[in-house]
């Protein structure tokens, strides 16, 4: 969970998951909706499906318990160096040492590296450092508290330098470039996506449908709609999307509210529209499933955050 994300976002949903599923064996048999809908609004959907695939890997060769041995721990599905190194040195006290954008601030002012950061020439020489400065028996404590010291001291900005205790060591510091350092390549451009969705409407009903099982929010539920063509209004877009998708017809589409998300590459302006089923039998095109449910039962399917503050709404 705490792939790409805060701990104080994770740790709802992390009391959430342990309580529903507390050992690695209900994980194994736990439901795709389940597992997502424990996961909705978090984001990555993949690491859920990793946990789960973790979990049997678990079952199937370290007898249901999770492994220590850092080889077995980075060939669990959706762990990486970082995630093996944190769990090895956090959990297990292994000398592994850990990068994360808080240590690549400090290593990179402390040793004055004035290259761009996030060369993979860069990669290498912050875990090389990382190991060098590692007090080994110590990983534990010190992996975390590098972690720390990088996001409460050696901030990214409004820094102060005056009560640090490595400031007499620190190349950046000495040589007055602390606010220069680290050196980042040029910052990539958020897309716009304009996207048009509507709550179809029939017999005290509305549609949701299954997103396919591969690709972005995979598996979870959605309001049908989609991309609006370049040049095209929202409204033009969800009757040409419901008609391509779905295969019926809508009337009375009325605007109920429109939403702003940002993921990670682009941003999407989400516009939403109440409508009545008009004409014509459900055909789903991309879609795995589609269904008819009371708005009361959306809560039982996992939804996209953006489809959630919708439902909210509902
Ligand atoms: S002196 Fe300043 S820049 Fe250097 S490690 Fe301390 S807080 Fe970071």
């Amino acid at each position: 969970m705490l792939q790409q994300t805060q701990v104080k976002t994770v740790l709802p949903y992390f009391d959430c998951w342990m309580k529903e599923l507390p050992t690695i064996k209900s994980v194994t048999e736990a439901k795709e909706d389940k597992l997502l809908k424990l996961w909705e609004g978090l984001g990555y959907y993949s690491r859920a499906r990793n946990i789960q695939k973790a979990a049997k890997q678990m079952m199937k060769k370290h007898g249901g318990r999770f492994p220590s041995d850092y080889e077995d721990i980075l060939a669990l599905p959706g762990v990486g160096k970082y995630t093996a190194s944190a769990i090895a040195s956090i959990a297990f006290n292994q000398n592994y040492p850990v990068v994360d954008g808080n240590v690549i601030r400090v290593l990179s002012r402390f040793f004055f590296y004035t290259k761009n950061t996030q060369s993979s020439e860069a990669e290498r020489q912050m875990w090389q450092w990382a190991k060098e400065i590692l007090p080994k028996g110590e990983a534990r404590h010190f992996n975390q508290a590098l972690m720390e010291f990088g996001a409460l001291q050696c901030t990214p900005s409004a820094i102060d330098c005056s009560g640090c205790p490595l400031k007499l060591r620190c190349q950046a510091y000495k040589k007055g470039m602390v606010d220069r350092l680290p050196i980042r390549g040029p910052k990539k451009e958020f897309r716009n996506i304009k996207v048009a969705v509507a709550v179809i409407k029939k017999d005290g009903k509305v549609f949701i449908q299954k997103r396919p099982n591969s690709g972005l929010m995979a598996g979870l539920w959605e309001f049908p709609g989609g991309k609006a063509e370049k040049g095209e209004s929202a409204i033009k877009a969800i009757h040409r999307e419901i008609s391509e998708e779905l295969g019926i017809s809508i009337k009375n589409v009325r605007p109920i509210k429109k939403i702003r998300h940002a993921y990670t590459s682009y941003k999407v302006d989400l516009h939403c529209f109440e409508a009545d089923y008009d004409s014509g039998k459900v055909a789903l095109k991309a879609a795995t499933d589609g269904k008819w449910v009371k708005v009361s039962e959306l809560k039982n399917y996992p939804f996209p955050a953006a489809n959630v503050e919708l439902i909210a709404d509902l």
